[in-house]
């Protein structure tokens, strides 16, 4: 391929095609070149509803606060009227969170893809690039894509490698947004239960404390709110750290003890193995009877004695574990470059940008992460637009 690009664009997921629609040149000036289908992973995003932003963005909750100006150049509201103008119309839940009316993620991709109809697309994988008078851009099968600038938009995965000629540096790359195994005094017969519940932690001095939903796996704990947990260990460089799940949030301790002292005192056919019935999910239930060390749950539960009832609610209202590893799956790769070594997305390498993922970036879950592709994605566009103007 002889043709010089002015752009092409490396990576045709939220990032590059949100870059792609804000370029103001000739389609047939510009290229996407992806391993993939454009905007696959658009689709499993929200569980298939794609929540593409958060109407109330706190910019202290990414990992650096380098993200200000560009979020703040293209933030969620200039987000909401580019997709109502894309064909795109957003609702938000009570938390916030921003989904297409039509609670499909399939029409985000489908309107980022009809923005940019007559652009380039070559599905194949970039192996390396470099610079020469413009860019050389390596791909799988052997051709070549030259062009004038390049925005790197393809995720967080083999980036080093393949602008490794630059001498470029990069952060290291860790799992965020994803579950925790725990290695304290869990029960794999936890799996697949949820609760509803407050999940605290602190990493000297810096407190996590969130209300949520928590499933149990095999080996440990998931759902979004320990997803969130996840993002803000990361931002402290938390390991192997202890948790705390509040169960039962609407009621304090001491009205936990006087449930069970009632029942203790007056529910003469209860067993102590039942003493939480209808009040925690059996499964749960069962493992902070264990946890606790009740012995004899066989007997009445008028045989309950207070300490054993004040040692079963202390269970209840701090119940913890120790995090270690992290899940294999995740829903963000942080690393990549640090915002610190670059001037407006651009690296050292002039005509060399960087969006999405390929930035070390990243926010909780709740749009936070799709709002930085588009911000970025933008920002990046408006850089280059101006460049060749
Ligand atoms: C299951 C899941 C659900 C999520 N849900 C949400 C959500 O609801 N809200 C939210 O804000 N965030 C969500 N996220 C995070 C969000 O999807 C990412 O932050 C966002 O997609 C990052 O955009 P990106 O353009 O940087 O990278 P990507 O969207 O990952 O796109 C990168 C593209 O580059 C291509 N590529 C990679 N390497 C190469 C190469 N060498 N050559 C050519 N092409 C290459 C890939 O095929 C891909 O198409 C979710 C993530 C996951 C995994």
């Amino acid at each position: 391929m002889d043709k010089i690009f002015e752009v092409a664009i490396i990576g045709g997921g939220a990032s590059g095609l949100f870059c792609a629609n804000s370029l103001r040149f000739n389609s047939d000036e510009i290229i996407i070149i992806d391993k993939s289908s454009l905007g696959k992973k658009l689709l499993v995003t929200g569980n298939g509803r794609c929540n593409l932003t958060n109407k109330n963005i706190d910019i202290d909750k990414y990992n650096t606060i380098l993200t200000k100006e560009v979020i703040e150049s293209f933030d969620q509201f200039k987000t909401i009227q580019y997709f109502k103008k894309l064909g795109i119309e957003i609702y938000f839940d009570k938390e916030g969170r921003g989904y297409p009316l039509s609670d499909k993620a399939k029409d985000v991709k489908e309107r980022l893809l009809a923005g940019i109809e007559n652009v380039k697309y070559l599905n194949d994988e970039v192996i390396k690039v470099t610079k020469n008078q413009v860019f050389e851009i390596k791909i799988m099968s052997g051709e070549k894509v030259f062009a004038r600038n390049v925005v790197m938009a393809c995720g967080n995965n083999n980036l080093e490698k393949i602008l490794e000629g630059f001498k470029l540096s990069f952060e290291r790359q860790k799992k965020v947004l994803t579950g925790f195994k725990v290695n304290k005094g869990y029960d794999c017969h936890l799996f697949g239960t949820r609760v509803n519940c407050v999940v605290k932690a602190n990493f000297n001095g810096n407190k996590f404390c969130e209300n949520g939903q928590v499933q149990f796996k095999k080996d440990g704990i998931s759902g979004i709110v320990v997803f969130n947990l996840s993002a803000f260990a990361q931002k402290h460089n938390a390991q192997n750290f202890r948790v705390e799940l509040e169960l039962l949030p609407s009621i304090t301790k001491d009205e936990l003890m006087k449930i069970l002292i009632f029942r203790s005192q007056n529910c003469q056919n209860l067993l102590v193995k039942d003493v939480f019935v209808g009040i925690l999910d059996p499964q749960i239930a069962k493992y902070i009877l264990t946890r606790t060390k009740i012995e004899n749950q066989q007997r009445p539960v008028i045989n309950l004695t207070l300490k054993e009832i004040e040692k079963l609610s202390q269970s209840v209202k701090s119940l913890d574990f120790i995090c270690n590893e992290t899940y294999e799956d995740c829903q963000v790769l942080s690393g990549g470059i640090d915002l610190k070594s670059l001037d407006n997305l651009q690296t050292k390498v002039e005509g060399l940008y960087v969006c999405g993922e390929c930035c070390n970036v990243y926010g909780p879950c709740g749009g936070y992460n799709l709002q930085w592709a588009w911000s970025s994605g933008h920002f990046v566009a408006k850089m280059i637009n101006k460049r060749l103007n």
